[in-house]
């Protein structure tokens, strides 16, 4: 049977799949404070209906899942969802991305359900910064969160940090520096450009070259070789002797689009083939119609099929998308 593979020739065989636009925080550079119009609970795709379009992507092809939202663990069900499809056949790898809010008290639970890792939202280790980028006061919880999930096993713990140039980048250092004490793969995310409250300025992009020259100055860093590919765009390193690793991940200065092996699925059931472009299927209005897997099928084909071959962030021509994270799924 054939898979989904792209006019480019890149095979398709990662799935993110966000499964609420709704969240227990507000990030600036992710949702405005108030007055987000959110979807009406029934344009939400049901977690059979996700449950259906993940069967069928694994059978042409996709072999990773990443669930993620607006915050999945707000969704009421994410357990027993996250149950069902880690015991997919086909499916080989299961990961969540979580503002690690409610990451404490679930943890365990996640664990029984078949995830094996974690992927927690972490900008700023103050207090004061935290509930200013996130706009509430939870740093507290996000880092018990973080401790339950390594002491119960969830591993590799990733901790993944938006760089905003003058607001939380004199905390690169400090974020790489938890490696030395903890086993948490810390990676730092180049600040990509969504339209929120008109807020992305390039300037305030601070680029993997710089992060990696502020950590560097104060030590240096080995690179991690792990002879594995698939392991997604993250460039790893890590000072020496330390049990966690540096990651970087390049949107902005540094395509990866491509190796990109990503289809998405947001929240109200339309498939996107770049966080950065605003071409979408419609899937859900065909599962809602009846249409056969057959035809679902050809709707995965006819989205991957106008993947485009990269975005244009860095030039001029480039025009922000007009949904945010939080409904696209990051
Ligand atoms: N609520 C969960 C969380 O925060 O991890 C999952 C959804 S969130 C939209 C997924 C990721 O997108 C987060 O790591 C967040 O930091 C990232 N993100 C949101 N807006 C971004 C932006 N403009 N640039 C870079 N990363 C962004
Ligand atoms: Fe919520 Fe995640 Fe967006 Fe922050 S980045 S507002 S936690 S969805």
């Amino acid at each position: 049977m054939s898979g989904l593979i792209d006019p480019y020739k890149r095979r398709i065989d990662y799935l993110r799949i966000s499964v609420t636009d709704r969240c227990n925080l507000r990030c600036v550079y992710c949702m405005p404070a108030e007055g987000i119009a959110l979807k009406e609970p029934r344009e939400i795709l049901r977690y059979e209906e996700l449950l259906r379009i993940a069967r069928i992507a694994v059978r042409r092809g996709i072999t990773r899942i990443r669930i993620t939202g607006g915050e999945p663990l707000v969704r009421r069900g994410i357990i027993e969802f996250l149950g069902e499809l880690s015991r997919m056949d086909g499916l080989e790898d299961l990961s969540l991305t979580t503002n690690g809010v409610l990451l404490k008290d679930y943890a365990t639970r996640l664990k029984e359900a078949g995830l094996k890792r974690v992927n927690v939202s972490l900008d700023s280790l103050r207090r004061e910064r935290f509930l200013r980028i996130t706009r509430g006061d939870h740093l507290q919880r996000v880092l018990d969160g973080l401790e339950e999930a390594e002491r119960i096993g969830l591993k590799p713990v990733k901790v993944n940090v938006v760089v905003i140039k003058g607001f939380n980048d004199d905390e690169v250092v400090d974020f790489a520096l938890l490696t030395k004490e903890k086993p948490y793969h810390v990676r730092f995310i180049e600040y990509m450009p969504f339209d929120v409250e008109a807020g992305w300025q390039k300037e305030k992009c601070m680029t993997t070259r710089e992060i990696m020259d502020l950590i560097t100055h104060h030590e240096p860093l080995e690179p991690v070789n792990t002879g594995y590919t698939g392991a997604g765009p993250a460039r790893r390193f890590r000072f020496r002797g330390a049990p966690g690793e540096v990651g970087f991940i390049s949107p902005v200065s540094e395509h990866f689009c491509s190796s990109c092996n990503r289809l998405r699925l947001t929240a109200d059931g339309k498939l996107r083939t770049c966080l950065f472009s605003d071409d979408e299927i419609d899937i859900r209005e065909a599962l809602r119609e009846g249409k056969s897997d057959e035809d679902i099928e050809r709707l995965l084909f006819m989205a991957v099929k106008g993947k485009p071959m990269g975005h244009r962030i860095n030039d001029n021509l480039f025009k922000k998308c007009s949904r945010t994270m939080s409904f696209i799924g990051g």
